[in-house]
């Protein structure tokens, strides 16, 4: 008997609680991935998860062929396209590891039903969290909306789960008459640019399940160790540039958590389990979107639908996602964004606070911009830290906490290295000038004043935030 095995956003073999629950009853896995983007209700896929996307599949296609199996690549209606899959193959069984996306998880929920009314049988895993959102409620039975209180929680019934290596080998995929136009290459997904606008993500990331573990490898044997003290610092690797990896589930949340786990009792203790405190903010993001399902679309805070938001619109948000506001550290930021796929998370903040606050452009605008140009886009994590930024969110940095950009740069990139990496334009000021050039004269081709005054921008975000705080 045959399981079609249903990969999503777990492109993996090893940790791979679908696959592996396939393997254990004794049935043939038959692995499938459907590109339906049109599923993805407000957040289809933008341009930058797409292109990493086709790398990631490509890999996960390679490897299972290595092990005598392949991946199916089917186009349409996740429904039509599996019920398709099941009349070609005679399989009675689908099974899959979750996502949690309000869209995707009804979507799944219907799927399920309509499966199971046809006498098939149905599974689905958890393949990406420590702990899945209706795991932890407070004592009242209501959802966590402060991270402490949950983190406490769940470090107290976690339970991690053993590692588990990707299998030898995998029975051949046979032959399948599918109906036309369903069944495609890869390549014909149309996923991957044709410009070549991308050639920068590939410098830094390697897509697939081997450079996911090649990355974990990386940081536990480098810089895990000094974590706590680095993280924060954008002009150097001192975080595990995972994210990506996490995001596609080229490798599970508990075989980083398990890895790192080992350097516990050694020097890097404390390093290690700061670390595994961010790995849950990840789940905490999770857990806000299941309980919360409209948070990534308006202000958790009702109050803040209301505020006064800037006309300027248009102009502010161009030379912002350009990075030439005229502020170095904002620039620097989101060229990384543009040319690397990906934002150090110090930085992310910085420019999410200059975007609500001194330009006091709705988080949206600065969401949607992210979802489009980061290789780790995830409207979990994405909606979680642009509702903490704008102060609107659940556990939000309170809306008077405005970033200052230049102390921010002074504190955080003190040599100005990573902004002189993205803005080397202002190299012929001294150090000391390259956080707020427009005290120092400024240089030609860069902006001779920030778009917004520093002082006069914190000062009508204050009182925007606070009319409506208090309204
Ligand atoms: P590390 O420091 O090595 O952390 C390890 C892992 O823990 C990360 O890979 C990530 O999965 C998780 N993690 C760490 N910090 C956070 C956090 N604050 N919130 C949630 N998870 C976290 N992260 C995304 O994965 N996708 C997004 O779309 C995204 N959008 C963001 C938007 C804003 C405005 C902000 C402020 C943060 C956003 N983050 C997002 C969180 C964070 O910036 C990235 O996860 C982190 O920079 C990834 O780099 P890393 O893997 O080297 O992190």
């Amino acid at each position: 008997p045959t399981a079609i095995i249903w990969f999503r956003r777990d492109l993996r073999l090893a940790d791979n609680p679908a696959l592996q629950a396939a393997l254990d009853a004794g049935l043939r896995p038959l692995p499938v991935y459907i590109h339906a983007p049109e599923e993805e209700g407000a957040w289809v896929p933008g341009a930058a998860s797409n292109a990493w996307l086709a790398r990631s599949l490509a890999a996960l296609q390679a490897e299972l062929r290595q092990r005598g199996s392949d991946l199916l690549i089917l186009r349409g209606s996740s429904l039509a396209c599996l019920q398709a899959l099941l009349a070609a193959s005679g399989a009675q069984a689908v099974y899959w590891n979750r996502r949690y996306e309000p869209a995707i998880s009804s979507r799944d929920t219907g799927i399920k039903q309509v499966l199971r009314d046809t006498g098939c049988q149905v599974r689905s895993f958890n393949g990406r969290l420590l702990a899945e959102p209706w795991q932890l409620m407070t004592g009242q039975g209501t959802p966590y909306k402060v991270f402490t209180p949950y983190w406490k929680a769940l470090s107290a019934q976690l339970r991690l789960p053993v590692s588990m290596t990707a299998p030898d080998f995998l029975p051949a995929v046979p032959a399948l008459e599918l109906p036309a136009g369903l069944h495609c290459a890869l390549e014909s997904l149309g996923l991957a640019p044709s410009l070549g606008w991308d050639r920068g993500f590939w410098e830094r990331f390697q897509p697939g399940e081997a450079g996911a573990m090649e990355a974990l490898e990386t940081f536990t044997d480098g810089a895990l160790a000094g974590y706590l003290g680095q993280r924060d610092l954008p002009d150097r690797t001192g975080t595990s540039l995972l994210s990506p990896h996490l995001h596609f589930g080229e490798i599970a949340p508990w075989r980083i958590a398990n890895s790192v786990s080992e350097l516990r009792n050694s020097h890097a203790e404390a390093d290690a389990a700061g670390y595994i405190r961010q790995l849950a903010w990840r789940d905490f993001g999770h857990y806000t979107l299941h309980h919360f399902p409209h948070s990534s679309q308006t202000d958790l805070n009702p109050r803040f639908q209301r505020m006064a938001w800037n006309p300027a619109e248009q102009d502010f948000l161009q030379a912002w996602q350009q990075g030439r506001t005229g502020v170095p550290i904002v620039d620097a930021g989101m060229r990384e964004l543009w040319h690397t796929g990906w934002m150090h998370n110090r930085v992310r903040m910085i420019v999410g606070s200059w975007l609500c606050k001194h330009m006091r452009l709705h988080w949206l605008h600065g969401a949607r911009w992210f979802w489009d140009t980061l290789v780790d886009a995830d409207l979990a994590n994405n909606s979680l830290g642009w509702q903490w930024i704008a102060g609107t969110g659940v556990d939000a940095a309170p809306y008077f906490r405005i970033f200052n950009p230049v102390t921010q740069a002074q504190k955080f990139d003190p040599q100005a290295r990573y902004i002189s990496h993205w803005v080397p334009e202002l190299d012929r000021l001294p150090v000391t000038g390259r956080f707020a050039p427009w005290l120092h004269g400024g240089v030609a081709g860069y902006p001779r004043q920030p778009i917004v005054d520093l002082a006069a921008g914190r000062a009508q975000a204050l009182s925007a935030y606070q009319a409506t705080a208090h309204s």
